[in-house]
């Protein structure tokens, strides 16, 4: 059976799973988006996600027509459609079809799409090994510009970084913003360990408040590691002790090298691992 995307209350097979020209969300990039996970058919932290979901639209003055409870169930029903227990979940909510010109106010039935489908993982190296970073020349947006704290479907910004770090070799690229402090990655957060202390850049950098992000600094205060969300540079990556990415589809991944150096030991550090673990007993636990 062909894939099953949920558009606005409907179920398509993915080849008839199609929207308006004249959506602002494909000629404007007008609209909010989430990526989730679900393991073993429960949805991980589904609640923060609808909430950043509904925060983001309320950002852009755009109103989901439909209530949190009922994405909810409309996010299970399409992973029960797709007999899918361990996936990724695109939740997608565009401005609609409008003019061509900028005004939203001509926009009519904001749609609201679901996709559902099996996860493309890095590769289990990246995780044992650790991965390598550059840092892109294109700098996070200036957050009073256009807040990174929304996650819009303009994502250019992002895309501009992670072209990138694939020219140089890299999956991921380290985004600094207008202030030349660190900012966050493409699409993970990043994290350092030094003198023993956990340390994450703060919302006001200009990043997405990750809700791995958040999930993983939970779990180190229970570990009893000291954290801190302050803002840091470059050089506190270089001279760390320890690095690592969080997001919902990367998890935690160790990062080893930025800019063709290698930080720490060269290897993923034993905090790092320790949160890995943690992680891993949170998501299926
Ligand atoms: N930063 C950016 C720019 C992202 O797009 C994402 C998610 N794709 C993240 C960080 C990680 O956020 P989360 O842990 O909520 O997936």
């Amino acid at each position: 059976m062909a894939l099953q995307v949920y558009i606005g209350g409907e179920l398509y097979d993915k080849a008839d799973a199609k929207i308006s020209v004249f959506d602002h969300g494909l000629l404007y990039g007008d609209g909010v988006f989430e990526g989730m996970r679900s393991y073993s058919g429960r949805v991980f932290r589904l609640t923060e996600h609808l909430d950043r979901l509904w925060e983001s639209a309320r950002a852009i003055h755009l109103e989901i027509p439909m209530t949190k409870q009922a994405m909810g169930k409309a996010v299970q029903e399409t992973l029960a459609a797709n007999g899918i227990k361990d996936g990724y979940i695109r939740l997608i909510v565009t401005r609609g079809s409008g003019s061509l010109g900028l005004d939203p106010n001509r926009c009519q039935d904001p749609q609201v799409i679901i996709i559902t489908d099996s996860i493309a993982l890095y590769p289990e190296e990246f995780y044992r090994e650790g991965l390598e970073l550059v840092t892109a020349a294109t700098i996070r947006n200036h957050p009073a510009a256009l807040s990174p704290r929304i996650k819009s479907l303009n994502y250019l910004n992002n895309i501009m970084a992670k072209m990138e770090g694939l020219r140089a070799g890299c999956v991921e690229a380290l985004m600094l913003n207008h202030k030349g402090e660190v900012a966050e990655c493409t699409g993970d957060n990043l994290f350092i360990l030094r003198r023993g202390r956990l340390l994450t850049p703060p919302i006001d950098a200009g990043i997405l408040e990750g809700i791995t992000r958040n999930a993983v600094l939970e779990l180190a205060q229970q570990a009893g590691i000291v954290t801190a969300e302050i803002p840091f540079t470059r050089h506190d990556i270089f001279i760390s002790d320890e690095c690592f990415l969080t997001g919902s589809a990367a998890e935690v991944v160790p990062v080893v090298r930025l800019d063709g150096r290698p930080l720490g030991t060269g290897k993923p550090g034993p905090i790092t691992l320790q949160l890995m673990q943690r992680f891993h007993e949170l998501v299926h636990g």
